[in-house]
C-alpha cells in the first residue's frame, strides 16, 4: 500500500512497529560493512594461483626479457586478449600499471598541462572548466574534477544511461564543457547499461568545445552476474563513425577480475590519443611491470578464459545480490518508501529512499553497526540534492552477513520513511 493511501493513524502504527524492529536491531550490537566495493577474499582466492604460475618464466611471446625496463605500450598478449573485451584494437590499447583510476586522473592531468589532439589550448590554459556528471555516479570520478577545479553538472541517469537530451543540450551550448563521465555496463552504482542509442548519440553529437572528451570508465566490462550477459554499442567505432574519432577515452582494468592491488589498467583511444597519451607516458615511467601482465597471460590465457573466471565470480557475487534484493522486497516491496533496480552485473546496488531521508537511513544504519557509503557519496561535491541514493556495496561481506545486514537497513529505510511521512 502507498503512502498516499494511508491514514495518519495508520501510519503511526507502521512507524511505531518500525521503531520496534529497529530497537531489536539495535540490540543485536552488530558491526556489518556495506561500504567498500571491493572483491572479497573468496573471490581474491580465485586469482592465488597467478600468485606462482612464473615458476622463473619471464620471456614474452617474441623473446622479450621482461623483467627489465621497456614495453611502455604493455605486454603484446595480454593486450589481444582484453582488446576484444573494451572493444579496443589491440595495437591501440595500453597495457599499464594497476590502477584505471590512476590512468584517468593522469588523462586529465596531462590534458591540463599539454595539449591534446584537438585541442586549441592545454586545459590548464582555459578560464572554465566542466564535465557532466551523471548521477547517480562513482564518488571517486567526482574527487578528481574536485581537485583540479574542474566543475561539475550533475545530469540524471535513466534506464538507457545519462539523459542524453539534457547531454545534448549542455554539451552543444558551451565550449568549457569539455568532459563527461561514463561507466557504460553495470554503472557505478545503478548498475544501468547504457542503450545503443545512447551510445550512439555520445559519439554522434554536435559539442562546443573541439577537445570534448567521454571518460568512458568501462571498470565493469566482464563483470556479468548472470546469463544476461549484455552488451554495449562499441563507443570507440561509433565516435569515429560519427566524425569524431578522437572523442573518446576508454578505460578498464582487472582490478576485479584477479587482484584489486595487482591487476593491470588499460587505456584504449585514437590512434592520435593513444599516440598523444603513450609520449606523455614516456616522460614518467620507463614501462609497465611487464611480469604482472605476464602473470595475467599465463593465468587468463584468452578471452574465453576472462569468461570462465569470471563466472567463478558470479557464482559468489550473485547470491549476495540476490540476498539484497530478497531483504528490501520482503519489508519495502509495495511500499513507496524505496526503490531499486537489480542489477545483472558491477558491484553495487542503489537505492532510493524518500526524499530527504538517505541521511537519516544511514545515520540510523551506523547506530545499528552496520556501516553504509554515506549518503552524496553518489553526487558530486557530496551533496545529493534530493537527499534520496544510498550506495550498496555487498561483495565483501559473507552472503549471511548481507541478509543479515540488509534486512536491518531495510528496517532504516521504513523507520526513516514513516518518520518523513509524520513530520
Ligand atoms: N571505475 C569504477 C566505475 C569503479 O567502480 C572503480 C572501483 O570501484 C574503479 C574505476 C577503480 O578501478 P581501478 O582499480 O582500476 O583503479
Amino acid at each position: 500500500m502507498t503512502a498516499a493511501e494511508l491514514t495518519t493513524e495508520e501510519i503511526v502504527v507502521l512507524r511505531d512497529a518500525a521503531r520496534r524492529d529497529y530497537d531489536d536491531l539495535v540490540a543485536k550490537k552488530l558491526s556489518l560493512d556495506l561500504t567498500r566495493g571491493k572483491p572479497s577474499s573468496a573471490q581474491l582466492d580465485l586469482s592465488e594461483p597467478m600468485l606462482d604460475i612464473l615458476q622463473g618464466d619471464h620471456t614474452a611471446a617474441d623473446g622479450t626479457d621482461l623483467r627489465n625496463y621497456g614495453g611502455p605500450a604493455g605486454l603484446p598478449e595480454l593486450r589481444d586478449i582484453f582488446g576484444p573485451l573494451f572493444q579496443v584494437p589491440s595495437a591501440q590499447l595500453l597495457a599499464a600499471g594497476n590502477s584505471s583510476l590512476e590512468l584517468m586522473h593522469d588523462t586529465i592531468v596531462q590534458a591540463l598541462l599539454g595539449v591534446m589532439p584537438g585541442a586549441e589550448r592545454r586545459w590548464a590554459d582555459e578560464e572554465r572548466l566542466v564535465f557532466l556528471c551523471p548521477v547517480p555516479g562513482y564518488d571517486r570520478h567526482f574527487s578528481i574534477c574536485e581537485r583540479f577545479g574542474i566543475e561539475m553538472v550533475p545530469v540524471a541517469m535513466t534506464p538507457d544511461g545519462p539523459d542524453m537530451d539534457e547531454v545534448e543540450r549542455l554539451v552543444a551550448a558551451d565550449p568549457a564543457v569539455k568532459g563527461i563521465w561514463c561507466v557504460p555496463k553495470y554503472s557505478n552504482p545503478d548498475g544501468t547499461v547504457y542503450s545503443d542509442e545512447t551510445v550512439a548519440r555520445l559519439a554522434a553529437m554536435p559539442t562546443a568545445a573541439p577537445d570534448f572528451r567521454i571518460f568512458w570508465d568501462n571498470a565493469y566490462a566482464v563483470h556479468h552476474l548472470t546469463e544476461e550477459r549484455p552488451e554495449i554499442a562499441d563507443i570507440l567505432t561509433r565516435c569515429s563513425e560519427s566524425g569524431h574519432p578522437d572523442r573518446v577515452f576508454v578505460f578498464g582494468s582487472t582490478s576485479k577480475v584477479t587482484m584489486a592491488g595487482g591487476g593491470v589498467a588499460f587505456f584504449g583511444s585514437s590512434p592520435a590519443n593513444v599516440a598523444w597519451f603513450a609520449a606523455a607516458s614516456a616522460k614518467r615511467t620507463i614501462g609497465p611491470d611487464k611480469l604482472n601482465q605476464l602473470r595475467h597471460v599465463k593465468f587468463l590465457k584468452d578471452g574465453a578464459g576472462v569468461e570462465a573466471h569470471m563466472r567463478a565470480h558470479a557464482e559468489i557475487v550473485w547470491p549476495k545480490f540476490e540476498a539484497v534484493d530478497k531483504a528490501l522486497t520482503e519489508q519495502l516491496e509495495g511500499s513507496d518508501l524505496a526503490s531499486w533496480a537489480l542489477p545483472k552485473g558491477g558491484y553495487f546496488v542503489a537505492l532510493q529512499v524518500l526524499p530527504g531521508t538517505a541521511s537519516e537511513v544511514v545515520r540510523l544504519a551506523k547506530e545499528a553497526g552496520i556501516a553504509l557509503t554515506p549518503a552524496g557519496a553518489t553526487h558530486p561535491y557530496g551533496k545529493d540534492p534530493e537527499d534520496s541514493w544510498i550506495r550498496l556495496a555487498p561483495t565483501v561481506p559473507v552472503l549471511a552477513d548481507v541478509a543479515t545486514a540488509m534486512a536491518g537497513v531495510a528496517t532504516c529505510v521504513r523507520l526513516a520513511g514513516f518518520d518523513k511521512l509524520l513530520a
